[in-house]
């Protein structure tokens, strides 16, 4: 059966679908691969993300999409692919895992490659000027890949400062409707022709399946994940990334595959009613998000603490803010390093705050609300 679903273009390369099948969470065994990439073949998605560091997932793929083909006639040139690798190791060490990526996925070249995790100024060192320039040359030179990209948790200075290099033509950020500190970034990237994939907008934007009865009223009559994911289309963001671990997880993506049309007025009411109530739960206590109150001599991340404060308060996601939160110093560069434990109550960064917060009175009600026994990380 032919499904069609719009597409947009990503980058330099192929044409990609609204929604991406990201694979981290697929990697049991054959039999799930196969049945998430039929469900995402019929919910219109073209695209696949993987990387080698996701166990067996590159093996997986390569094996589910000749089953695909041979079984149900699902045609695997038209899957768009693209893998990552990580910033770091010496060519040969590229060389051979990028090798061995292509020979797992059965592929001779493959549509993207990603560096994945640009989080820290000496990555992106290593890109521009070490073993990762070497490899990237290689691989270019021979034609292995149709356009380069990067993913990063980093900085937004450094994020900016990476699509400012001119060298990607695609990025994987953390754009979410509930933290939209990184979108004026993707409009960056966007003005320069690079494609824009949003890593995790369900998950990682605030477990937004399993929604608290706040942002269940304030959505109505849309599901608030179905809002997010509009928000993101309408604002040009190229594709959604679905870590889809079961046939339920396709039912909005089926829904929305061809809705890249700017948002309906009743959607922005929608939109508007969450950050009213969010904004009555808050009260004047509310972290904007504006940055001012940085530096902080302990290096405490103000800002992103008190979005997990507004997201917990405001908008009812506690769970979810509580992984965030118990997850500082549990992942190195791939998360912040502090939490609010470490205020001094120095008071350095009170009159810096346009908002008048009380902002170590703040940390401490945020730390006694979050705090728990850290949860083991899905790639631990
Ligand atoms: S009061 Fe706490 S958060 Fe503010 S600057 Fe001092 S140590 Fe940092
Ligand atoms: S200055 Fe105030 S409002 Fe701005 S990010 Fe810091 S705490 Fe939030």
């Amino acid at each position: 059966m032919i499904i069609h679903s719009q597409k947009r273009s990503f980058g330099k390369g192929c044409n990609v679908s609204l929604f991406t099948l990201g694979t981290m969470r697929a990697t049991e065994n054959l039999d799930k691969m196969y049945s998430l990439i039929k469900n995402a073949h019929h919910a219109g998605i073209n695209h696949l993300e993987t990387a080698a560091s996701y166990g067996k997932a590159e093996i997986l793929i390569g094996e589910a999409l000749k089953k695909l083909e041979n079984s149900e006639g699902i045609i695997k040139k038209k899957w768009i692919i693209t893998t990552k690798v990580l910033p770091k190791g010496d060519f040969n060490y590229l060389k051979n895992n990028f090798e061995n990526s292509l020979k797992n996925l059965k592929l001779n070249k493959i549509h993207n490659l990603a560096i994945h995790g640009i989080n820290l100024d000496e990555h992106l060192d290593w890109v521009l000027n070490g073993e990762g320039e070497k490899f990237l040359k290689w691989v270019i030179k021979k034609g292995f890949v149709e356009q380069i990209g990067f993913s990063s948790h980093g900085s937004y200075s450094l994020i900016e400062k990476t699509i400012n290099r001119d060298l990607f033509s695609f990025c994987n950020l953390h754009l979410h409707f509930l933290d939209q500190s990184k979108i004026s970034l993707a409009q960056l990237a966007l003005k320069k022709n690079m494609g824009v994939l949003a890593i995790s907008p369900a998950d990682k934007g605030g477990k937004l399946y399993s929604p608290s009865n706040i942002l269940l009223k304030a959505s109505a009559p849309y599901h608030p994940l179905e809002l997010a994911y509009r928000f993101l289309i309408s604002k040009g963001i190229t594709t959604l990334s679905l870590g889809a671990t079961k046939f339920e997880d396709f039912n909005i993506a089926k829904k929305l595959m061809n809705s890249n049309q700017k948002l309906a007025s009743t959607e922005i009411t929608a939109l508007e009613n969450i950050e009213k109530l969010a904004n009555e739960e808050l009260k004047a206590s509310k972290c904007e998000q504006c940055r001012s109150c940085l530096p902080c001599p302990s290096e405490i991340p103000i800002p992103e603490i008190l979005r997990l404060r507004n997201i917990s308060i405001g908008y009812g996601q506690l769970e979810f803010a509580k992984e965030r939160y118990n997850l500082i110093g549990r992942a190195g560069h791939w998360w912040e390093e502090k939490n609010a434990s470490f205020c001094l109550e120095c008071n350095e960064c009170v009159p810096r705050c346009p908002s008048k917060l009380n902002i170590p009175d703040l940390l401490k009600q945020t730390h006694k609300l979050l705090v728990e026994n850290p949860k083991k990380r899905l790639w631990d």
